[in-house]
């Protein structure tokens, strides 16, 4: 299963922090995925109080 960071994401960085690849980037107006170094874990999303991250 892959992640997208929506436009929802209010930059808490919460996901940045438990994400076991360094996968999470910040941007200027939200965090997004390097879909490089993602392994697809789903930590970011079980840690993402705003809702900000779906499946895709
Ligand atoms: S945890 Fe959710 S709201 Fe916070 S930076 Fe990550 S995607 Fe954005
Ligand atoms: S699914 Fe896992 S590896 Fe991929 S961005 Fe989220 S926390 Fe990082």
């Amino acid at each position: 299963m892959a992640y997208i960071i929506t436009e929802r994401c209010v930059k808490c960085g919460a996901c940045e922090s438990e994400c076991p690849n360094g996968a999470i980037v910040e941007e200027e107006k939200k965090f997004t995925i390097d879909y490089v170094k993602c392994v697809e874990c789903g930590n970011c999303i079980d840690n993402c109080y705003n809702k900000a991250i779906d499946e895709i």
